[in-house]
């Protein structure tokens, strides 16, 4: 038996980052993650941290390498019909940025800064079930290193993303559920090639939506919307340059570099979101709580937002019995969830080639793309919100 103030179940960029925010207020918590370290550490999926996300992990002490070796963007290039629009994110925003730096590399620092800290990390643990959630001490039993564990809190974390268990701990009928699937998927690739481009190049095309973006000066990502049904295996490497070339074609002189590619993936596209993110002593972050389509780069910044929310109301709690926060924290995060559910829908409808779409469509698409590139009014609903808005 163990006992913690909080129990994280899940040491992704959520379960992770809330675990050192509560230390840095005194709050000590243990995290519970099924995957090896290895594989946590390597998993490729978000690069692009808001501003608001990056002066959060500077504030937190845990910034040093991403501000040595994240790219600082001030804008980003929409293309359409073989042209490229700039739109100016730092012009339009006061000043703001994004910084691409890899989720894996947020991971691998905040990974490091909790084993340097001596705090509890268990990975490879298994079996993991939530019990007494509306009691004053809930628990969490788990299997680790052959033996059967239980791990006594005052609050559980549910960071486990999209297929973890704490969602599905909570009584089934408490929890509303808002979703919507989309007709497509993104195939992703990691090439080790420099990127061509020094922003990211979001790109509408009839054969469907590409995205050039990058993870470092010697690593470029790129992205096809795909069918939700393509397999990797109908995706040589052949096809993906000759997709991704045919789709971001200028009328000028721009050429796509190709290199190997050491990383190849499907993502569903799916917006999801429950409510509330509460249940008795069980506090919902990140992906355990919603989803969005990866469109808007915002899945990993929501996770944040939920966490320093969550950080700062248990702060509260446990130093000055003050419950006004945790009672707050669905409704505070849930104002931005749907802000951001909005923005990444928006970019998803604008950018995909919807399959059976009738030409209608089609002129909507290019209408929008066109106002948003001609006017200062809309290019700053995109970047505001691409930037990250800091009060929704
Ligand atoms: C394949 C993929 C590609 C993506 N690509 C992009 C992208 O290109 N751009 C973008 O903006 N966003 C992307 N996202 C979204 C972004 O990565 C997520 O929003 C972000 O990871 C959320 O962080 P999290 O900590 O809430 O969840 P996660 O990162 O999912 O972390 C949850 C953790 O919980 C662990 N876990 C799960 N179940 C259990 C259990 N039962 N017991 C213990 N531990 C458990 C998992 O192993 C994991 O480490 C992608 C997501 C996926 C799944």
């Amino acid at each position: 038996m163990m006992d913690t103030q909080v129990g994280i179940v899940g040491a992704g960029p959520a379960g992770l980052l809330l675990a050192h925010l509560l230390r840095l207020q005194g709050v000590e918590s243990v995290v519970l993650e099924a995957r090896d370290r290895a594989y946590v550490e390597a998993r490729v999926r978000a690069g692009v941290l808001e501003q608001g996300t990056v002066d959060l992990l500077s504030e937190a002490g845990v910034g040093d390498r991403l501000h040595r070796e994240g790219l600082v963007h001030q804008g980003l290039e929409l293309r359409f019909d073989g042209r490229g629009h700039r739109i100016d994110l730092s012009e339009l925003t006061g000043g703001r940025a994004i910084t691409v730096y890899g989720q894996q590399e947020v991971v691998k620092d905040l990974i490091a800064a909790r084993l340097d800290a001596g705090g509890e990390l268990l990975f490879e643990v298994d079996g993991v079930t939530l019990h007494d959630l509306e009691g004053e001490a809930p628990t969490v039993r788990f299997r680790h290193e052959g033996s059967e564990e239980e791990l006594r809190c005052a609050v559980v974390a549910g960071c486990d993303g999209f297929h973890g268990v704490c969602r599905e701990a909570i009584p089934a009928g408490t929890l509303s559920v808002y979703e919507r699937e989309y007709p497509f998927a993104w195939l992703g690739i990691l090439a080790e090639v420099a990127p061509s481009s020094e922003e990211l190049i979001y790109c509408y095309h009839e054969r469907g939506f590409a995205l050039h973006s990058m993870r470092s000066p010697r690593l470029t990502r790129l992205y096809l919307q795909c069918a939700p049904d393509d397999d990797v295996a109908e995706w040589p490497d052949d096809r993906i340059w000759d997709e991704l070339r045919t789709r971001l074609a200028t009328d000028d002189q721009w050429t796509l570099g190709e290199g190997p590619i050491v990383e190849k993936g499907i993502t569903p596209m799916r917006s999801f979101v429950v409510e509330p993110l509460r249940f008795g002593r069980v506090f919902l972050a990140g992906d355990a709580a919603h989803i969005v389509p990866p469109t808007g780069a915002k899945g990993l910044n929501l996770a944040v937002a939920d966490v320093r929310v969550l950080s700062e109301a248990l702060g509260a709690w446990f130093a000055q019995g003050d419950s006004a926060g945790l009672d707050a924290y669905s409704e505070t995060c849930l104002r931005r969830v749907w802000r951001v559910q909005h923005f990444s829908w928006w970019m998803t409808s604008m950018l995909h080639r919807f399959p059976g779409g009738d030409p209608f469509d089609g002129r909507l698409q290019r209408s929008q793309l066109r106002y948003v590139c001609s006017s200062r009014a809309a290019a700053t609903t995109l970047a505001e919100n691409y930037v990250g808005l800091e009060l929704v």
